[in-house]
Formats: structure tokens, sequence, C-alpha cells
């Protein structure tokens, strides 16, 4: 029950991703050695990290990426591939804190979050297997009244979102599990670590040094500041914390302020064999993504090359859930009967750096050092948005990363040694909700 490091599950979770067997990776980045100068410092080779970098280096500003392992090896290359319009709280957190005006500033930066992977796209030239269409699912008459709230929400605020129940929900979706459903197609999905390395290959391209196999252990903070590995260090002007749940795990001492604030959740994904294109369509007709709104959800697609990836399951004490492959193809059985017996190839997992109120957390720690955490299980299109503030706010510009900042966010209580079990306690609550 109590928190062990994560480093070795972590990998040991992404060993058998769909999405690392369906792409051939450049060969790494040597791991920094000695003494480099820079304007920034970016740590983390995530979509966050990679974003800022990419959008720093386009200013015209000398960055240099520090990754610990290779890019895109976080979650954001083992991802349910969904990137959603909203966020992870909902509203009422920006509502409550920040007012209506900000609040719906908010909301319209996530919408644009979600164009700019496609401006992104067109603009260096990556193919991602980017899709457009998301359906929202509820199982219950209740879950499906406050579905029915959300997609009132959206239609009011500009996202078209057509809503249907009963027998009309195969309209969307072909299962006997869900009672309603609403579609819209602004968010999308797409596949993770093509766009992880995507967008690699293009912040290279605008000048960033990238190094992978290079954990930052150390960071002195002041007008100057030295970011240090194992064989180097990186003295620069600003700098992003970008590491995700694992920069306490690599570098207890870089920013030990803010990773309270955040905690590691598991989930997981199966990939099955690829289906008959003809199946696929039955079952998810315009080939939407798709999630319910359970605490505990489940999300699902078809890949670009057919197979079903079906997301789910959630571990609160950081440890790999037994039997994870059956539990994963059942849950995935009860929502379609017809792919019960389908061969399952692939199963593996992540965590997810959620916040005590589900609210991205972006900020500084004194004038120059930026962080980026908190997306909460939604950050495949906000990760994006958040390299392009950071960036604006290095150029003086802060007014729509300010936005973020302003949220106030909170420890989770406990301690490095109680927080993994207080939280799994505090959740299972929530999960007994679920099925209430
Ligand atoms: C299984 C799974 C499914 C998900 N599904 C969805 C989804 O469908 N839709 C959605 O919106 N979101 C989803 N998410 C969440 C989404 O993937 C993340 O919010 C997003 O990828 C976070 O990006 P990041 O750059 O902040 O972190 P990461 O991608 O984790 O990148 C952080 C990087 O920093 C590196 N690092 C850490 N510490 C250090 C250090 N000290 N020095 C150097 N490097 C360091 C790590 O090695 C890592 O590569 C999912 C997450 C998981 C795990």
């Amino acid at each position: 029950m109590f928190r062990r490091s994560l480093v070795g599950s972590d990998t040991q979770l992404n060993q058998l991703s769909y999405y690392e067997a369906s792409v051939n990776r450049p060969r790494p980045a040597p791991p920094l050695q000695g003494a480099v100068q820079a304007d920034v410092v970016v740590v983390g080779g995530g979509f966050a990290g990679l974003s800022a970098a990419l959008e720093l280096a386009q200013q015209g500003l000398s960055v240099v990426l520090l990754e610990a392992d290779r890019v895109g090896s976080g979650a954001s290359g083992r991802n349910g591939g969904q990137a959603i319009v909203g966020f992870a709280s909902g509203q009422g957190p920006f509502e409550q804190q920040l007012g209506a005006a900000d609040a719906q500033r908010a909301w319209d930066m996530s919408l644009q979050a979600v164009d700019l992977i496609e401006q992104r796209m067109a603009a260096h030239g990556m193919d991602c297997d980017w899709r457009r269409g998301y359906t929202y699912v509820a199982d219950s008459p209740k879950k499906a009244r406050a579905l029915r709230e959300e997609c009132d929400d959206h239609n009011l605020r500009g996202v078209p979102s057509a809503w249907a129940e009963g027998a009309d929900v195969a309209r969307f979706i072909d299962s006997p599990r869900y009672v309603a459903a609403f579609h819209e197609q602004r968010s999308g999905h797409l596949h993770p670590l093509k766009y992880a390395l995507g967008l690699a290959r293009a912040a290279e391209a605008a000048g960033v040094r990238i190094f992978e196999g290079s954990p930052v252990t150390g960071l002195r903070r002041g007008a100057t500041l030295v970011a240090g590995t194992a064989q180097g260090q990186v003295t620069a002007r600003f700098g992003v914390l970008a590491g995700n749940c694992m920069l306490p795990e690599y570098g207890p001492l870089v920013a030990p302020d803010i990773a309270p604030r955040i905690m590691p959740v598991g989930t997981y994904i199966v990939g099955t064999a690829p289906l008959d294109p003809a199946l696929c369509a039955r079952l998810i007709p315009d080939h939407a993504a798709v999630c319910d709104n359970n605490f505990v959800l489940d999300y699902f697609r078809f890949s670009a090359d057919h197979r079903m990836l079906f997301g789910g399951r959630v571990s609160y004490t950081t440890m790999t859930p037994p039997n994870l492959k059956g539990v994963m193809a059942q849950r995935m059985g009860a929502v379609f009967p017809a792919l019960k017996d389908v061969p399952v190839e692939f199963v593996w997992g992540g965590f997810v750096d959620i916040s005590m109120n589900r609210a991205p957390d972006f900020g500084r720690l004194g004038d120059n050092l930026y962080y980026l955490q908190g997306f909460s299980g939604h950050g495949v299109a906000l990760t994006g948005l958040a390299g392009q503030l950071v960036a604006e706010a290095v150029a003086g510009q802060a007014g729509r990363f300010d936005v973020f900042a302003r949220l106030k966010h909170h420890r989770f209580p406990g301690g490095p040694l109680l927080r993994t079990p207080s939280l799994a306690l505090g959740m299972l609550w929530h999960r007994l909700r679920d099925v209430l």
C-alpha cells in the first residue's frame, strides 16, 4: 500500500505499448556531457516540455531539453490519444476562483489547444493518425442526467453537441451498456507517440538541443539557473519544469515545493489484434473516441489500423493491478460483447498526474522558473497549449499563462509516505458512487 519508487514499475508498464510497437524511433540522442549554456533549460521530453521547447526556439531563444529516458517515453507516448476540450475538473474551480469571464477564457483556450494539434501537424508535416469526433456516454439514468448537463454546457459554450438516449444511442455507439450519449466534432484522437516524436523533430529543426538519458538530479535557482545531470550541467536564464509524476523520482531536490501538489494515478490500456473494418464501423459508426462519465472511467477508440484500444481501470496505490490483461479484456467485453473473445496483443499503462481539484497546475518559482503539471488525465491537448503559454510568458506576455497561474492548488495531505494510502482510501468512496 505504501508508495514505492515509480521508475521501475513505470518502465515495465511501457514495455508492451502498441504505440512503441508501431513507430520507428530514431537513434537515441546522447546524454548531456559537460557544461553548456542556453537561454532556457527544459526538464522533460513529453508533450509539455517538447511544446515549450519548440515555441521558445521559434522565438529565437536557445533551448536545451533534458529528458531522463527517451522523448515521449512517459505519459505522452502511451496515453489514450484522446484530445478533449475542457478540463478534468470541469469549469468549477475556474468559475469559483477566477470569475465567469476568465473561466470562459480558460475554456476557450482549451478549444484552441485542440486546434493547435492540427495546426502543428500541418506546419511540421506530422502524420499522427489525427481524427476529429468524440462521444461521451453514460451507463445509468443518474449518470445520464449529469451527461445531459454537460451536453447542454458544451452547446452553450460553442461546441455543437448532439444528444441521444435509449435506442437512439446506437447512432453513436453499438453497446448494450449505455443509456445516453452525446457527440461533438471539436475533440478528436491521434497516435500520441507519433505526435511526441513529431514534436521532437520539429523542435530539433527549430534549433532545440535534446539530450536523452539525462535525468536532472539537481537545480540551483537564482537569477541564473543551473540544472545538473550525472555528467553535465546546463546554465540558463529561464527554466521550464515539465517532468510530470517522475520529476521527484529522478530529482527529489529539483522542485520539492511543487511535487506534493500532484499524485501519480495508474491507468491502463489494452490493444486488440486488427479487427474487421466493417465491425469497427458498426461498433463506433464515425470512429469517434469515446469515454464514459464514471469516476473511474473507461475510454476507448479504434486505432488507424482497426485495433480497439480500450483504457480504464486505475491504481491509486501505484501498484499494477493483478491479472490486468484479463480484467481489461472483461471490461471491454462488457462494453462490446462482439469483442469478448478477440485476441488482446498489447497491455500497458502509465501514471496520470492528478492535482487535488483536477485543474491544471501552472506557475512560477521565482521570476524565471516555470512549471507545468496537474493535467489530471486531460493532457493530450492542454500540454501543447501549456508550452505555448510558457513561451508567451518568457517573452513578457504572461496574460494567458496567468489565467492558469492564478488558480490556487493544495498539497495532498499525508507527507511523502502517507499521501498514496490516504488517496487510495479517499478514492474508494468515489468508486463506490459509480456503482450505486
Ligand atoms: C495510460 C494513460 C492514458 C491517458 N489517456 C489520456 C487521454 O486519452 N487524453 C488525455 O488528454 N490525457 C491522457 N492521459 C494524460 C496525458 O498523457 C498526460 O497529461 C500528458 O501526456 C502529460 O504530458 P507531460 O509532458 O506533462 O508528461 P510526460 O509525457 O510524462 O513527460 C514528462 C517527461 O519528463 C521526464 N522527466 C521526469 N523527470 C525528469 C527529470 N528529473 N529529468 C529529466 N527528465 C525528467 C520523463 O521521463 C518524461 O518523459 C493519459 C495518461 C496515461 C498514463
